[in-house]
């Protein structure tokens, strides 16, 4: 049996059996991230001991028939999750040697169920980024072709899981930074609705945006490992009060006849590849077939949600990047004097994308400008939302691609902004209305995997897995296989 190649749910079960320990599982993990991490760059800190200690405790739960949800499976934590005496980075340098004396919730809730932490993953510096190009410890890989990009921000979680490092993966997506990696990775990936999951212990980049999410290499995994990393938390005022569904065990409780799809008119723009435009085609085709019904449906101020998403979100990564001044955190440059230390720690601990958005995020916040930009985005912000209110009135889900074209090549796009942000064009209005999420595997484009996104009303969860299983179900792309190295 190849240890790395089980899936997540399929690996709880064969541990809850007792026909594989997890301290193998383990090691066959960390085997793999050995040999293949140093090509892919996909982990930032590699937490051998510590796994190997999860894993025997959760052997000895299993042992005594103690297994809690997901006891002794490997996962990858993005690096922006606050992990309790590990290193956490949100890969930026100003967080050097930023160890955090506690835990975030989605990754305490992971533990609680018995996960196990391989390592924390590479991503965009503080999530800004769609390709992980401005990471401090340098881009991701894709495992599909290594001159390619992972995608960003997540885009470390994305190339761990589609490379067989772990059985899934956090990540966070504040704009399209789950679903833009995995759809590059063809791996699924899941942003729930805004407030499903905790922000608590998750370094912040746009607190009214920011949601956790899981990403794994099917759906009946990602559905499991959401069940365990959600829930109400009243350390962060945001989260939501609503009880978390089995969402793994109803997958297969939908009929197809009649569900009433949505394409958003507005969608379908001259900048999206004919190729990926057809592999969208064919996903709908499947599930017309099956009895569901299209209806076009518009979403008329989708032109905004790319610049809406760059005013809020650099505002509110302004004042959230405030308190890394050198004295609290991670990286200080002394000065001749305490502004004179901000400053030189300041200058020396971001990276350009930081400096940029910090830019951005303080002009638009002035005096003189605020209302010019900001106020009017917020405004429009609430425009996006009600399109997406008036056609779920009339569908129940609404299909888009989750990206214009396939995995771009790394250094194509980096010292042009404008087209690194245009990638985001499917995925920010549904994170600007708050909306839950899901990118699946579709299909192929020049040997890299391309993906559909399946957006839902408000906690439709539940329903938006039912939807991607069944997709799952009608194609061959449950386990796109990266040819193992
Ligand atoms: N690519 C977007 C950005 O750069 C989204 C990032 C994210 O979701 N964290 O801000």
């Amino acid at each position: 049996m190849d240890l790395i190649k089980l899936g997540l749910k399929e690996a709880a079960d064969l541990l809850k059996k007792r026909e594989i320990s997890s301290v193998e599982l383990t090691k066959a993990c960390m085997d793999r991230i050995n040999s293949r991490n140093e090509r892919l760059n996909a982990f930032v800190t590699i937490t051998e001991d510590k796994a190997l200690e999860m894993a025997q405790r959760s052997d000895k739960r299993l042992k005594e028939g103690n297994a809690r949800l997901i006891e002794g499976v490997p996962l990858g934590m993005k690096d922006l999750f606050c992990t309790e005496g590990v290193l956490t980075t949100a890969c930026s340098h100003i967080l050097d040697g930023f160890v955090p004396p506690y835990e975030s919730t989605v990754s305490a809730n992971l533990w609680k169920a018995g996960g196990v932490l391989v390592g924390k993953t590479n991503m965009d510096e503080f999530a800004m980024g769609s390709s992980n190009e401005t990471s401090y410890y340098g881009p991701v890989r894709n495992p599909w072709d290594e001159s390619r990009t992972c995608g960003g921000s997540s885009g470390g979680s994305a190339a761990a899981v589609a490379d067989y490092m772990c059985m899934g993966a956090t990540g966070s997506d504040t704009g399209g930074s789950i679903r833009q990696p995995s759809a590059f990775a063809g791996i699924v990936g899941m942003k729930p609705t805004y407030g499903r999951c905790s922000r608590y212990g998750m370094v912040a980049f746009a607190s009214s945006l920011d949601q956790a999410g899981a990403m794994c290499r099917n759906v009946e995994d990602t559905a499991l490992m959401l069940r365990a990393m959600s829930g109400f938390d009243p350390m962060d005022s945001t989260s939501v009060d609503m009880p978390i569904e089995n969402y793994d065990q109803n997958l297969d409780k939908l009929t197809l006849k009649g569900l009433r799809i949505g394409l958003p008119k507005e969608y379908f723009i001259k900048e999206l590849d004919p190729e990926v435009k057809a592999i969208v085609d064919a996903a709908v085709a499947r599930f017309t077939k099956e009895g569901a019904e299209v209806v076009e449906v518009s979403l008329p101020h989708t032109k905004y949600a790319v610049p809406v998403y760059y005013i809020i979100a650099p505002a509110e990564a302004t004042s959230n990047l405030a308190r890394y001044d050198g004295m609290r955190f991670g990286l200080r440059i002394e000065g001749e004097n305490l502004a004179d230390t901000y400053r030189k720690s300041r200058s020396k601990g971001f990276g350009w994308e930081v400096k940029r958005r910090i830019m951005i995020g303080n002009y638009t916040l002035s005096s003189g400008y605020y209302d010019a930009y900001y106020t009017k985005a917020q405004r429009v912000r609430a425009l996006i939302a009600k399109d997406f209110a008036d056609a779920f009135t009339q569908c129940d889900v609404i299909f888009t691609p989750t990206t214009p074209t396939p995995a771009f090549k790394l250094g194509e796009k980096i010292s042009d902004p404008i087209q690194m942000f245009l990638n985001d064009v499917f995925t920010t209005g549904a994170s600007l209305a708050g909306l839950p999420g899901i990118s699946v595997p579709a299909g192929m484009v020049g040997g890299m995997p391309v993906g559909i996104q399946i957006l839902g009303k408000p906690f439709a969860e539940q329903h938006l897995l039912q939807v991607a299983w069944a997709h799952e179900k009608m194609t061959a792309f449950a386990a796109l296989d990266v040819k193992a190295a």
